[in-house]
């Protein structure tokens, strides 16, 4: 770090802060003794706080964004070049990064054809949501319109992603949510009892799981049921890994009864589960709707995609006498050019440096040193994840898998935030069991990062646990 703050000036922006920065997700309270973090300064995995303290991000950004490390020169200067030479023009025309970066991005998502550019993730699902309305106006007579979502899966912060989340503690008291979202139950085979699943695994557990999406289809109708929205492995709900047989099965079922499958990548898109470049193309499915966010430009600019296939967009290119049939929508920050032309370097980058391979060994790496903990920690009662997306669920008895508490998951997160390792938690808090510690390093983690961050998790269930 260069030490750009000196004291007059840290007071000043911690005062400053403190005064007026309504920050996201955390309660303010405990700010009138304590001063919020301020990052000031990063590089590569690296982040320096106000204070100067350094520390390994474990979380890349602590929502599992900054890809390919901090302080890359190369994307600051293609977004410099790019906004000096034009920064905005609404995007009902184009740009050169916005065309150059759609047919890059294409190139990687064989099957899929069109790239509607927003700013955020929860922006991007809800222009797939909007399609799927309108396509049950067009094809159905407005009745093929729910969509369903899954338990423990989030989709963002708007009302419609609300409606489609399956996070009750971020949906709690934002209600009248939007009609039309139907809840499917999760996944999770570490907790397939809560499914009354308990005596498959496997396969058998995989298949029975997602039959559970199709009782719900039936149960809907499946002449409403427009859409399926699914992350291809579950973020915030708890990183959860698909068991074996569920894609297949589900595809499958949004078949049979003509549901569109709409993939949110906000958090595996680009890299983040390894060897591909999206989560989805692990497990061979097709998708009709893809949504990407966080790890497009790595955080460098804003943007968003929402891309889908060229049958769906044939449904939209419509007579132009009629003015209602096509796509009626904007986003107005869809149309910046920093966003395309960060995320031109970003997936340049991540292909020169071999990242999505790297992110492979490492990932594999880190699962093998966090279940190597398993042995240590009886506090530990699964390891799972893909890539450099792990998630480590704690509980008080691994045969009850009753949830640890969780200001002791706070006190693991704090402890390692002290050794200099920043990590995440997830879950649900409600009821209290935000009992997963998340990682998500940059995909240019090398061993010795890796090492460290497990070190530090391994002192920290000592110190927290015994
Ligand atoms: N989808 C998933 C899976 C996410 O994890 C998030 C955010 O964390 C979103 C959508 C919403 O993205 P944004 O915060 O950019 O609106």
């Amino acid at each position: 770090m260069d030490g750009t703050l000196n004291e007059n000036d840290l007071s000043r922006v911690v005062a400053a802060d403190k005064a007026h920065v309504w920050h996201h997700l955390v309660q303010h309270k405990p700010f009138e003794t304590s001063d919020p973090r301020i990052i000031i300064e990063g590089k590569g995995m690296r982040v320096w706080d106000q204070y100067g303290k350094e520390y390994i991000d474990a979380v890349s950004g602590a929502v599992w964004t900054v890809n390919v490390g901090y302080g890359r020169e190369r994307i600051a200067n293609a977004v410099h070049a790019q906004l000096m030479k034009m920064c905005y023009f609404a995007q009902a025309a184009g740009s050169i990064p916005g065309a150059i970066f759609a047919e890059k991005l294409i190139e990687k998502m064989p099957g899929m054809s069109r790239v509607y550019y927003t700013n955020s993730g929860s922006e991007a699902n809800e222009k797939a949501f909007k399609m799927v309305r309108q396509i049950a106006h067009k094809k159905y007579g407005g009745k093929k319109h729910k969509i369903l979502f899954r338990d423990r899966d989030y989709h963002g912060g708007t009302l419609a992603t609300m409606s489609a989340g399956g996070q009750d503690e971020r949906v709690k008291q934002y209600g009248p949510l939007a009609p039309g979202f139907v809840r499917v139950p999760h996944c999770m085979e570490y907790r397939k009892e809560e499914l009354g699943l308990g005596h498959l695994s496997g396969r058998d557990f995989g298949i029975a799981a997602a039959n559970l999406i199709e009782e719900v289809i039936l149960r809907e109708g499946p002449e409403t049921v427009g859409a399926l929205c699914l992350e291809p492995v579950t973020a915030g709900g708890g990183v959860i890994t698909p068991p074996e047989g569920y894609w297949e099965r589900v595809q499958e079922i949004c078949k049979q009864y003509d549901i569109l499958l709409h993939i949110d990548e906000v958090v595996c898109g680009i890299g983040r589960t390894g060897t591909h470049w999206f989560g989805y193309q692990h497990y061979g499915i097709k998708p009709d709707f893809v949504t990407m966010a966080k790890g497009v430009a790595s955080g460098y600019a804003a943007i968003a995609c929402m891309v889908t296939t060229e049958e769906v967009f044939e449904m939209f290119k419509t007579d132009p006498s009629d003015k209602l049939d096509h796509f009626r929508d904007i986003s107005t920050f869809g149309g910046c050019t920093g966003g395309p032309s960060a995320a031109l370097e970003n997936m340049a980058i991540i292909e020169e440096e071999g990242l999505l391979e790297n992110c492979t060994v490492m990932g594999e790496r880190m699962l093998g040193n966090l279940q190597a903990l398993m042995e240590k920690h009886e506090v530990i009662g699964d390891v799972r994840g893909k890539g450099l997306f792990l998630g480590v669920e704690l509980v008080k008895d691994r045969d009850t898998k009753e949830p640890v508490d969780e200001k002791d998951v706070v006190a693991v997160v704090g402890d390692c935030g002290a050794q200099g390792v920043i990590i995440g938690a997830a879950n649900r808090s409600i009821p209290d069991r935000n009992n997963v510690l998340c990682f998500s390093p940059a995909l240019i983690a090398t061993a010795e990062d890796i090492d460290a961050i497990t070190d530090a998790v391994d002192k920290a269930l000592t110190k927290v646990f015994g």
